[in-house]
């Protein structure tokens, strides 16, 4: 089979991987990086079908324009399904109010919409040649790996995350003569989880207790319900507030995809949804703690918080997700401002935030041993590395354990 990156190969963000096998055309994945400005993948042509393994916009953001143009059919699970149409009408959304060209409109993704195909795991489907079935990529609730079995059997992760979280179960290895993998932490490892969720359980602790306010900066999807599962035990004031709110329902409507059901329950009933402008100021007023959009400082009501806090060095602002270069979050972290932009100003001016700032790592991706104990004991002759900012460190440490690594660069095409 032919294949070949439209984007993805290289970089943590706007995938796509188009595959050829027995006259029929494949695409996995068809995302879009959310920088400013936006950046997009190659050119899709028109595909047979395409894949798609979780609700990330870098995975996801660009099937609604394959759809407008080509009309496509997409399988992805359930949950997944719900989620993607929430985030891609928030990012054309987004693309609005920034001011970047929109690169479809809301008829494509109604056309989305309608071209999706649910699958769920342990399903099987025949197509290109192959027997194409799913399994559970751990990352966050319906995040999929696709097993192609035909001549060869591939295995395609996605992201990937090996051990159990709070919110979902992690990934099992799967037999497979090609493994295209993500190697977003190749080279770096995760400080013990464990001790990670304590430490961040024993801070909140201490800034309540202290008279301060917590406020932890979350994505919406996974990451949200991820920390209001770690706190729920606290009996402390605390509120949700951002897209994570919508998402956590989507969650529970569909509870065959969420590890604890009723811990994910009891989370949501202990953390009270900001839902009106008087819900807001309430909790502007009162919280102890508060979870909320966007996980990386760049806007979303996580910036009105912060507002009030921002000289207090009783309260905090703990970070928990990683933080993209020029991002208001990594900027708090090396400078200790962020940039803010007032309606009416053209230019973001930076302000100074005297909270205390901490970052603790609860990442939804298996790090470089993790991939590495996934890799072998999924024992395939070839793999390939995608996703990743620096995949050499990975590549070594596969070659070194006696199997072919392949590096492939968007727009290059390979032949497994
Ligand atoms: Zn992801
Ligand atoms: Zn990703």
């Amino acid at each position: 089979m032919k294949l070949k990156f439209l984007g993805g190969a290289e970089v943590v963000g706007k995938m796509g991987l188009l595959l050829q096998n027995k006259g029929a055309s494949l695409l996995l994945e068809y995302g879009m990086t959310a920088s400013k400005p936006p950046q997009y993948p190659l050119a899709a042509p028109p595909v047979d079908m395409a894949f798609l393994t979780h609700s990330h916009l870098d995975h996801c953001g660009m099937l609604p324009w394959l759809c407008g143009k080509y009309d496509t059919e997409v399988v992805a699970t359930p949950i997944t399904i719900d989620v993607v149409e929430l985030l891609v009408r928030d990012s054309l959304k987004i693309a609005g109010i920034e001011g970047y060209p929109k690169p479809f409109n809301q008829e494509d993704i109604q056309t989305l919409m309608r071209n999706f195909t649910p699958m769920t795991y342990g399903e099987i489907m025949d197509v290109g040649g192959f027997e194409i079935e799913l399994h559970p990529a751990g990352h966050l609730p319906g995040a999929t790996m696709y097993e192609l079995r035909g001549d060869q059997t591939t295995l395609f992760t996605g992201d990937l995350h090996t051990c159990n979280m709070r919110l979902v179960w992690g990934a099992h290895p799967v037999k497979c003569d090609n493994l295209i993998i993500e190697g977003t932490y190749a080279g770096r490892t995760h400080p013990d989880r464990l001790k990670t969720e304590y430490a961040l359980i024993e801070k909140v602790k201490e800034i309540v207790e202290s008279g301060g306010r917590a406020i932890l900066p979350c994505f919406a999807v996974g990451r949200t319900q991820e920390v209001m599962l770690l706190l729920k035990d606290l009996k402390y004031n605390m509120w949700v507030d951002g897209m994570g709110k919508t998402i956590s329902r989507y969650y529970l409507d569909r509870p065959e995809y969420v590890r604890n059901e009723k811990a994910l329950r009891a989370a949501k009933r202990r953390f009270r949804e900001v839902r009106t402008p008087s819900d807001r100021r309430r909790a502007r007023r009162e919280a102890q703690v508060i979870v909320t959009t966007g996980g990386m400082l760049d806007g979303g009501p996580v910036l009105t918080y912060i507002e009030d806090v921002k000289n207090d060095p009783k309260s905090a602002i703990l970070l928990t997700g990683f933080q993209v270069e020029d991002s208001n979050g990594s900027r708090l972290l090396s400078e200790g401002v962020i940039n803010v932009q007032n309606v009416k100003e053209e230019i973001p001016h930076p302000v100074k935030i005297k909270c205390q700032v901490e970052m603790y790592s609860l990442s939804a991706h298996a790090d470089h041993n993790e991939l590495m104990d996934f890799i072998n004991a999924c024992d395939p002759e070839k793999v390939v590395l995608m996703h990743s900012d620096d995949r050499q460190p990975l590549a070594q440490d596969i070659e070194a354990s006696g199997m072919e690594v392949i590096l492939p660069m968007a727009d290059e095409e390979f032949t497994l």
